[in-house]
């Protein structure tokens, strides 16, 4: 029986292209800059996203945090939507690593009250200081959902006013920009930082990109190497990267319609999926007794994530066939019958 592996479109293996690039990567010592892979990844990155440089590293988390790191001060407040993976899914990252606190904003679907985020910005000397404002595009626990580009200039320029910084945590920013059907770069225009994953939806098998000013690219590169990322010949990982830059972005458009048709079978199952929320490659679904759930599937060969104990994460991505979809539905109706036996 095939697996099915709806759990992250992490999951995906680099593809035959990718293995070849990286097996015939010119290398040298990335930390010296002399991985002329690394540089050509870097700057291929820069120039799709419009931004002026990249900086690879190994994960979304590293470049978020080494984003909020280059902008906060300690004691400094980051907002965010609630949700926001900086805080939720980076183990506290923001506390230990920039000294940052977190304020969350309400954001239904990933949006952010901008009525709200104008109150949380702080000028009081009793109060913590804000020093960065920061969005998810596509937001992951909102349920893979997309930020309109007129709230992120909106919030941009709030931040303007304000005299604060912009990230965007931009892991699925191609994503975004498939669903919005602009340029990727139109996503990340505006931001003062953008970071991006290669190894989600891309399809590559590891590495992430910072995408910033010239300005902040020195400090960026210090503090990857403070936090151990500062790799050697990691051309073999950047040459999957260029593959997945070049050749990733063309197949999202079929992982949302894979989304969209599994949003719509559990719908007929009768499960509720909020399917104004399955907006691109995510589909959460209310079950009851999640974990029970997620674990009888899991023997039928569906494999997907349980949320606390009503709710399961399905994703989908570029490994899967044609034929997965009808067919997990198929077993997702055998593993509810036996839930409700
Ligand atoms: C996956 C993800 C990241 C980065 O995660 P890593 O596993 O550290 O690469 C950051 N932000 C969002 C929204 C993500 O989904």
């Amino acid at each position: 029986m095939r697996t099915i592996d709806l759990r992250s479109d992490t999951v995906t293996r680099p593809t035959p292209a990718m293995r070849r690039a990286m097996a015939e990567a010119e290398v040298g010592d990335d930390v010296y800059r002399e991985d002329p892979t690394v540089n050509r990844l870097e700057a291929l990155a820069a120039e799709t996203l419009g931004c002026e440089r990249a900086v690879f590293m190994p994960s979304g988390t590293m470049t978020n945090q080494v984003a909020l790191m280059v902008h906060l001060k300690r004691g400094a407040e980051v907002i965010a939507p609630e949700g926001a993976h900086i805080y939720e899914f980076e183990p506290g990252a923001i506390g230990v690593l920039s000294g940052g606190v977190p304020r969350l904003v309400p954001a239904p679907y990933g949006v952010p009250d901008l009525e709200a985020l104008r109150r949380a910005i702080h000028t009081s000397p009793h109060q913590a200081p804000t020093g960065l404002i920061a969005l998810e595009n596509t937001h992951n626990l909102a349920g893979g959902t997309v930020v309109p580009l007129e709230v992120q200039r909106k919030v941009q320029e709030i931040a303007r006013t304000a005299g604060l910084p912009t990230h965007l945590d931009g892991a699925r920013l191609f994503n975004a920009a498939t669903y919005l059907k602009v340029p990727a770069r139109e996503v990340a225009a505006g931001f003062d930082t953008v970071s991006v994953c290669l190894s989600k939806g891309l399809g590559a098998p590891v590495g992430s990109l910072l995408l910033l000013p010239k300005a902040l690219e020195p400090e960026a590169r210090r503090y990857r190497k403070m936090l151990g990322g500062g790799m050697r010949q990691a051309g073999v990982l950047a040459a999957a990267g260029i593959v997945a830059l070049q050749e990733g972005p063309a197949h999202l458009e079929r992982d949302h319609q894979m989304a969209r048709a599994l949003a719509e079978g559990l719908v007929r199952l009768g499960l509720g999926v909020d399917l104004k929320a399955v907006q691109t490659n995510m589909v959460y679904a209310r079950v009851p007794e999640a974990p029970r759930f997620v674990a009888r599937l899991a023997a039928l060969g569906v494999r997907a994530n349980a949320l606390g104990t009503d709710r399961v994460r399905f994703v989908t991505h570029r490994d899967l066939d044609d034929a997965d979809i009808p067919q997990a539905l198929e077993r997702i109706a055998q593993a509810l019958e036996r839930t409700s036996a």
